[in-house]
């Protein structure tokens, strides 16, 4: 009788203990459904260049419109994703679609947008993801000099050899590159002098509580003149506030990525942002 009570027990224990881990389960196994049912959509955030004030790239940012819950955020799904390898059908999907939408925008005369995709790490390593890449941009026609992949620093430093190979036959196709969430990985100064990139994202966490905190100012302040040196374009993302958009813009930021000018919205949103933007400028 007591060893039913205990087992009981541990099952009641468990049960509320993985009551989170239940919800995990079934996400992990809706994932693949919710491909053929068309349940994902990718968002745009615009990215601002500071010089000139305008709108001259986006990032795509996939979105789940689940049936039951409503929308749930890539913070929730991705890691599931990245679990289940399903990862590699997603985003394949995801830069297929941020690659025709940025084609289509261009071929309607609307715009002329560089689309930022997130490259998770499994992808990354892929043996097949260069032509994997290739052969994307070729079946949608987007130029590549408008495809700009972001990957973070701390996916790009688990195989240092192997990374410089993948990172220059991007370079020879000619897409853009850019280390995302820049500052909380581990790259070596050494390496970043070889890394054959073109941007460097800054961080949310050192952005957020700008001008204020000296810390995160004095490291702000040197990735920037870190990427100037270097010959990198810099972008900082989220912020949130005029003030930190003038603390970015008077050390020599390039482009800010942030709610201050607008959040990830659906594409036909974005392009009346777009749109009302110049319109105020030629107005
Ligand atoms: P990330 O690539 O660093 O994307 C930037 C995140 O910061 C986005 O969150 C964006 O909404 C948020 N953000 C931008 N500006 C601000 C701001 O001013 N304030 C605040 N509070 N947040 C801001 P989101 O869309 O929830 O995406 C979270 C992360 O999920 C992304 O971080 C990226 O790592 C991952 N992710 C999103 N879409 C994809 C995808 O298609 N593939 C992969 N592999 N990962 C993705
Ligand atoms: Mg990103
Ligand atoms: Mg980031
Ligand atoms: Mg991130």
């Amino acid at each position: 009788q007591a060893k039913a009570a205990g087992r009981n027990q541990y099952f009641g224990f468990d049960a509320k203990l993985d009551a989170k881990a239940y919800q995990r389960f079934i996400l992990m196994s809706e994932l693949d459904k919710a491909l053929s049912r068309q349940e994902f959509i990718l968002f745009y955030q615009p990215r601002v260049e500071l010089e000139t004030n305008t709108v001259k790239g986006v990032e795509a940012l996939i979105r789940w419109k689940h049936p039951q819950h409503g929308f749930i955020s890539p913070g929730e799904f991705i890691p599931l994703a990245e679990e289940t390898g399903f990862i590699a059908t997603l985003g394949e999907w995801v830069l297929w679609e941020a690659c025709r939408q940025s084609k289509a925008w261009l071929d309607e005369g609307i715009c002329e947008l560089r689309v930022a995709v997130n490259v998770a790490a499994q992808q990354f390593w892929d043996p097949g993801f260069v032509a994997m890449v290739r052969r994307t941009l070729h079946e949608t026609g987007l130029d590549p000099q408008l495809l700009e992949l972001e990957i973070t620093e701390s996916a790009l430093m688990s195989d240092q050899f192997r990374m410089m190979d993948v990172l220059s036959e991007l370079q020879e196709l000619g897409v853009y590159v850019s280390i995302d969430d820049f500052g909380t990985g581990y790259s070596s100064l050494s390496y970043l002098k070889r890394f054959k990139v073109n941007t460097l994202k800054i961080d949310r966490s050192f952005i957020q509580d700008l001008p204020e905190d000296t810390e995160d100012a004095a490291i702000t302040t040197t990735i920037i003149s870190l990427a100037r040196n270097l010959g990198l374009q810099v972008t900082a993302e989220g912020a949130e506030r005029a003030d930190q958009v003038e603390f970015l813009r008077q050390r020599g930021c390039d482009s800010i990525q942030g709610f201050y000018y607008g959040r990830p919205m659906p594409p036909e949103e974005l392009v009346s942002f777009v749109q009302s933007r110049s319109d105020r400028m030629e107005a």
